[in-house]
This record gives C-alpha cells, sequence and structure tokens, in this order.
C-alpha cells in the first residue's frame, strides 16, 4: 500500500478542451482504501474499476474528477513490478516494430528517440537496433532496472512531470499507453513539443472509449481500470494534440499482438488451460494478433509557428 491517503483535485476546467461544462458519466466502482501498486500494473487483469468520471460536452473526453494527485500516481507507479510485462515480450515487440515501422518512413533519417513510460525498454531496444539513439523515461525503479540487465539500456528513473528534458533534441517521441495515465495531459503534450525538434513527430497510442469494443464490453472493458485517468475519444484527442500545437499527420487503430497465454488466462472459461506451467510455455510462444480495434495510434508532427 501506498504512504497515507491519495490527495484529490476537483477540476474546475476540462483537462483537455478547458471547457467549463460537463456532467457525470460513470461513478467510482471501487474502495480507494484497497487500491496498491498492484492495481495498476500494465497486466492488472482486475477490469471495471474505475474513478468517479465526469464527461466534457464540448470535446467529449471522459476523465477522472476528482483526480488522485499526480504525486499519488507517482508513488504507486515507483512501486510497481510486473514481470507479466515481461514474459510478453514477444507480443509486445511485435507492436512496437508496427509503430517502429511507421516512424522510419516520417523520419528515414532517424535521430534521439524518447519513449516516455519505458517499462522495460522493449520499444528502446529495438529503435536502438534500427538506428535510433534512444532515451527512455519510466517510473517503476524495478522496470528501469530489467531494461538495464536485460537490454543495457539506461533509463531516466521518474515522470515525465519531474524529468528535465532538453528543448528541441528529439526526432520523435513515444507515448505509448501513456497519456491516459497523466492527470493534465495538456501540460504533459506542452512538455513533448518543447523537447521535440521543430518538424519531429509524437506517436501517441491510446484506448477508445467510444469504439466498438468499449461499447460492446460496457462496464467490463478492459481499459477500466485505476491506472487510467482518462480516456479520450477522436475528438477529445486531436482537440488535445491541435491545442498543444501539433497537425496530425497519420490516423489508425491499433492492433495488439497478445501470446494466446495472455489472452487465455485473462478469460475466465480458458483459465484452465494455461494451468499446467508446460501449457503455459507452449501458449507463451503463440502470438495472436488480435484486431480488437479499441485504440488510436497517432502520428502528429510539431507546427513549427509557436
Ligand atoms: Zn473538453
Amino acid at each position: 500500500m501506498s504512504e497515507g491517503p491519495p490527495h484529490f483535485e476537483k477540476l474546475q476546467r476540462c483537462p483537455v478542451c478547458s471547457g467549463t461544462g460537463f456532467s457525470s458519466y460513470r461513478k467510482r466502482t471501487f474502495d480507494i482504501s484497497t487500491l496498491s501498486e498492484d492495481n495498476i500494473k500494465i497486466t492488472d487483469s482486475d477490469y471495471g474499476k474505475i474513478w468517479d468520471l465526469d464527461l466534457c460536452e464540448t470535446c467529449t473526453h471522459v476523465f477522472a474528477n476528482p483526480i488522485p494527485s499526480p504525486a499519488f500516481i507517482q508513488s504507486l507507479y515507483a512501486k510497481t513490478e510486473d514481470p507479466d510485462y515481461e514474459e510478453e515480450s514477444l507480443g509486445r515487440g511485435k507492436n512496437f516494430q508496427r509503430i517502429l515501422n511507421a516512424l522510419e518512413k516520417i523520419h528515414p533519417e532517424k535521430g534521439r528517440l524518447l519513449d516516455v513510460g519505458a517499462a522495460t525498454g522493449i520499444l528502446m531496444h529495438l529503435a536502438r537496433e534500427k538506428g535510433w539513439v534512444t532515451e527512455g523515461v519510466e517510473p517503476s525503479s524495478w522496470a528501469v532496472e530489467v531494461a538495464k540487465k536485460k537490454y543495457d539500456l539506461t533509463l531516466m528513473e521518474g515522470n515525465l512531470e519531474t524529468v528535465t528534458l532538453k528543448s528541441n533534441t528529439y526526432t520523435a517521441v513515444t507515448l505509448v499507453d501513456f497519456i491516459e495515465h497523466v492527470s493534465h495531459p495538456n501540460e504533459a503534450l506542452s512538455k513533448i513539443r518543447e523537447t521535440l525538434k521543430p518538424g519531429g513527430t509524437v506517436c501517441l497510442v491510446t484506448p477508445d472509449i467510444q469504439s466498438l469494443a468499449a461499447r460492446a464490453m460496457g462496464k467490463g472493458w478492459w481499459h477500466f481500470r485505476p491506472g487510467h485517468l482518462a480516456y479520450f475519444t477522436k475528438k477529445s484527442l486531436l482537440t488535445l494534440l491541435e491545442r498543444s500545437g501539433f497537425q496530425v499527420i497519420k490516423w489508425r487503430r491499433y492492433a495488439w499482438t497478445f501470446s494466446a497465454h495472455y489472452l487465455l488466462s485473462r478469460m475466465s472459461l480458458f483459465k484452465f488451460l494455461v494451468k499446467n506451467p508446460r501449457m503455459a510455455f507452449f501458449w507463451k510462444n503463440i502470438p495472436i494478433k488480435l484486431a480488437l480495434r479499441d485504440s488510436y495510434e497517432v502520428y502528429a508532427r510539431k507546427e513549427n509557428s509557436a
């Protein structure tokens, strides 16, 4: 458990468009006093836990309100350990390869790439193999250590809000499943814009709350989890990027690749298939590309005019 009770901030304006008209979207579904670092792990399979959520009438953004303080959330992430994430490096590597291929088309010259929320460094490792000079930011001490041991990568340990980044430095910044964890996304994107070179690209992957999967799965949608403080729609994501000085250049739905093991172990009906360790090993080596189409993958350029 984290030290002390979490602090909350009641937002009077939408954190994306600054609009003041919003209504309650859904009520909190868990007891905050039971929240631990395990609940915010990337691979946590206890779906359906949400904060009190509001819906912005102007840009359709859905966000936690009141919002837990960044310091509280960060104290949880610092302690997070997630061996399941690293076990899925095969599938995650395939996801990241697609992103790197897209970035390479935009920037054949490559350069410096910053991965924010770098976890154990899988994306950075693959980018380095393709010729990028890579840097990463990651709050979990455990993940920073794994990145060092496994890939000989030195990550900046901390959060985007607190690390110092040089201006006009990076050709590309990747935010894969990151922005939905942030309490003040406009400030985060402004900081990314500042650290990008003019003409540089941010790649952003985030769940789409208006997707078919989200609507079909309702309250049990697997992106409903305490780590997520915000849920974007196409409209709110475009608003965020435009307000932060970015021009969208590529937009598509994200296809996840998981191992069969990861998927089966998350479906109660099939859990028995992965209980035996030898069978688990078998399933872990079968990658499945899952066309859930419930996340967006967006590439946006830093506009030259301020
Ligand atoms: Zn809004």
